[in-house]
């Protein structure tokens, strides 16, 4: 959630940084600016929209070779122009910008504000510029480390200052940063797609962490400014998989991408022989595998979801007792961590901020923490006693598709592990390595029937709110299927038990509203068919997301059908073509599919 880059180097900033922002946009789309050091001092544009007004009303000189540069997602004050990051301080000699939240915004405005400071926007970020412009420390470094020490909350923080324009000093406190080397010029940024372009040899900082970046590198200190030590890493990443190439949005391409990246999740880890899989990185051995009584799963929004299948899965498979909750609920409720407990972090960006507090909490108590996580060398992953990477590639989308897919299929690995140090059969074991060898070849076929997909979404698109429902395997299928198609075509899409639908909410079917079905082939087939009969006498439209071999007993519907792989992983088919349906009613409203309104990718703020 919302981008920070930075330049300091011997080409001109500005460029670089539009560039970055451009790249970054995902993360936050309200609001964007940036400020370059020039010769007369520290100049600033920003505005509310995208990055590309404030391309369109640049001054025509904007030099300097110094610079940093944000997208926002707007948390404190809406977002207009005053409130556009970068902020400065009252005489203009420093410049910020600020990813997260100060939580003691209210007591530091209130303080500046009685030794006479005139703060001019609504954001808890511009306590920051004043706190650095009104410090006495002689370095940089110095003013920075005295600003944050009065500072409460989470910071990704990149500053400029008149004085020493030879730098930009950045701190990280629960919002990631990470510093670009190159040659003679150095980057900063939230994310490395902002700059993946020029270098991708990087080192992350830690929570803590403060760090000088000139032009021929960089020095990390803790806030107190004693030395840390800070590895370089070269990335093995192709920034062309930041590219939405000939893709209309990254949503596409990364829905399509999804075969491919299932096959990354799946491969070296599965072991025929044994009929097991290889997960190496939890970091756990069989004894310790063995002795897990059970398994509680944290993530948020989508993550959420794809841990509801995971839990079926592990109850499934390996028979222990296993839940999903949201992550951003978990800390609040003075969670009891048991030791035989497997806890279960799921992030694709591996810095959504409710999850990495979930994780803190569990540690700080003794719990065990596994991650699931995409992004390499992540927070979550980095806090984490072991884990699962999930090899998706960068998603880029907010809406959630491969790497969604790549979490069910990190599920699937882990139930078989753990099935197989239990009761799970190796004739089991290997019948699911067989299943999961052929999902990327179903899962292609699913995305084959996209044209049929877009015409029912289009007529989908004209309903103002619709159900989707499933029950048991099919329900966390039904619930992650609302929440794409919410997300980006803004229409009211409810999930539900199909078995609670006459319990209450049948009451809102009618000719109006359709009610998309997921109809797993497995024991409950037969019940759940006659739950959609009731609809049907509601005189309720029905799409039924199923198998081509489910009897649907004589019902006037839309049949979706998708191949069958083995029962247990299932879901994961069904999911695919409500991705399809999500993204074509969007298309079909002319919605901006990479970055819905309100929302941003990655949550770093609470
Ligand atoms: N809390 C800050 C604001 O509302 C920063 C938000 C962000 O991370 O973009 O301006």
């Amino acid at each position: 959630m919302c981008g920070i880059v930075g330049y300091v180097g011997a080409q001109q900033a500005t460029p670089v940084l539009l560039e970055g922002l451009t790249r970054l946009e995902h993360r936050g789309y309200d609001s964007a600016g940036l400020a370059v050091l020039a010769s007369s001092g520290i100049k600033v544009a920003k505005r509310a929209g995208r990055v590309r007004d404030l391309a369109g009303g640049l001054p025509k000189r904007f030099a300097g070779k110094v610079g940093i540069g944000h997208t926002r997602w707007a948390t404190h004050g809406p977002a207009n122009d005053v409130n556009a990051h970068p902020h400065t301080d009252a005489k203009g000699d420093v410049a910020i910008v600020h990813n997260g939240i100060i939580d003691n915004a209210a007591s530091l405005r209130q303080r500046l504000a009685d030794e006479g400071v005139d703060l001019v926007s609504d954001t808890d970020s511009e306590v920051l510029a004043h706190l650095v412009g009104r410090s006495e420390a002689d370095t940089l470094e110095g003013k920075v480390s005295e600003a944050l020490a009065a500072v409460e909350g989470t910071y990704g923080l990149a500053v400029l200052h008149a004085d020493f324009p030879d730098r930009i000093v950045v701190a990280r406190n629960g919002s990631p940063l990470l510093i670009g080397v190159g040659e003679k010029e150095m980057y900063v940024a939230s994310d490395l797609a902002a700059i993946v372009r020029h270098t991708t040899t990087v080192a992350h900082l830690d929570d803590g962490e403060i760090a000088t970046v000139t032009a021929n590198g960089f020095t990390t200190y803790r806030l107190d400014l004693t030395r840390t030590a800070r590895d370089v890493t070269t990335l093995d990443i192709d920034p062309g998989s930041y590219e939405a190439g000939d893709h209309d949005s990254f949503m596409h391409k990364e829905m399509l991408e999804q075969p491919a990246a299932a096959e990354r999740v799946l491969r070296g880890r599965l072991d025929e022989r044994f009929g097991t899989a290889h997960l190496g990185g939890l970091n756990m051995d069989a004894r310790e595998t063995r002795a897990i009584r059970r398994v509680k799963i944290l993530g948020c929004g989508s993550a959420y979801y794809v841990g509801q299948m995971g839990a079926s899965l592990v109850e499934e498979l390996a028979r222990i007792p296993a839940d999903a909750e949201a992550a951003s609920e978990f800390r609040y409720r003075n969670p009891i961590i048991e030791p035989d407990t497997l806890y279960v972090a799921v992030s694709q960006s591996g810095e959504t901020i409710d999850t990495l507090l979930a994780v803190q909490e569990i540690r700080r108590k003794g719990g065990r923490v596994i991650g699931l996580v995409n992004v390499v060398g992540s927070a979550i992953a980095r806090e984490c006693d072991g884990g699962i990477y999930l090899h998706a590639g960068p998603e880029v989308a907010v809406a959630s598709t491969k790497a969604l897919t790549n979490m069910f299929l990190g599920f699937a690995l882990l139930a078989l592990q753990l099935g197989r140090v239990r009761d799970l059969s190796i004739a089991d074991g290997r019948r699911l390595i067989a299943g999961l060898d052929r999902l990327p070849e179903l899962i292609e076929q699913v995305l084959a029937q996209e044209d049929a997909l877009a015409e029912l979404a289009g007529r989908l698109a004209a309903a103002e709110s619709l159900f989707f429902v499933g029950r048991v395997r099919g329900f966390p299928v039904a619930r992650e299927g609302a929440q794409k198609f919410k997300e980006i075509s803004y229409r009211h899409a409810e999930a539900y038990q199909t078995s609670e639908l006459k319990h209450g909410p049948l009451a809102l079917i009618s000719e109006q509203v359709p009610t998309i079905a997921v109809v797993p082939y497995d024991e409950l087939t037969d019940r759940n068919v006659g739950a959609l009969h009731e609809i049907a006498a509601r005189r309720g439209p029905l799409v039924v997301v199923t198998h081509a071999d489910v009897d649907l007993g004589g019902l006037d519907v839309t049949r979706i059908d998708v191949p069958r792989s083995e029962r247990e992983l299932d879901p994961i088919l069904l999911t695919i073509p409500l991705q399809l349906l999500a993204y074509h009613a969007a298309l079909e409203l002319g919605h901006d599919i990479d970055k819905p309104r309100n929302l941003a990718k990655s949550v770093t703020v609470e």
